[in-house]
């Protein structure tokens, strides 16, 4: 188990205890044990384990059970993320001959072929920030690679 400070962002196994004095209850010195980051006595909270690197980060560098850094390694991967976004559909204005004479799935196929033939490294950026739990999940699934 570890822990992550909130405020110094430090990553520690063992919080600091502190015997605090809260008042005097009963004819005895009540006491409370405050625990806090042994680099500045701060809040803390427990980290999350990535499911990709196993590493431990706070709740705010975690989406959907993976790190904002797995995630990152991604961004530039078509195919790994248009392997996530099968099944999910948007609507565009195409030409209406055009319309009549393709079907939607073949035009689907058109546009993918051209994107991975004629934009490397294209940045997903726009679809993966959208909702970055939803591909943490996806990622820690396997649902990348087909
Ligand atoms: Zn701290
Ligand atoms: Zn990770």
């Amino acid at each position: 188990m570890a822990y992550k400070c909130l405020k110094c962002g430090k990553i520690f196994e063992e919080p600091s205890e502190e015997r605090e004095l809260r008042g005097f209850v009963g004819g005895d010195y009540a006491y409370e044990n405050m625990a806090s980051c042994p680099h500045c006595g701060g809040d803390f909270e427990e980290t999350k384990k990535c499911e990709l690197c196993g590493e431990e980060y706070g709740s705010d560098e975690i989406h959907g059970g993976v790190c904002i850094h797995c995630i990152n390694e991604k961004r530039e991967n078509f195919d790994a993320i248009y392997n996530i976004s099968i099944g999910e559909n948007a609507s565009v204005e195409i030409n209406a001959l055009i319309a009549t004479l393709l079907d939607p799935a073949d035009i689907n196929e058109i546009l993918r072929k051209h994107i991975r033939d004629n934009m490397p490294n294209v940045d997903c950026s726009a679809y993966i920030d959208e909702d970055l739990d939803y591909i943490g999940e996806a990622l820690a699934e396997g649902r990348d690679k087909l």
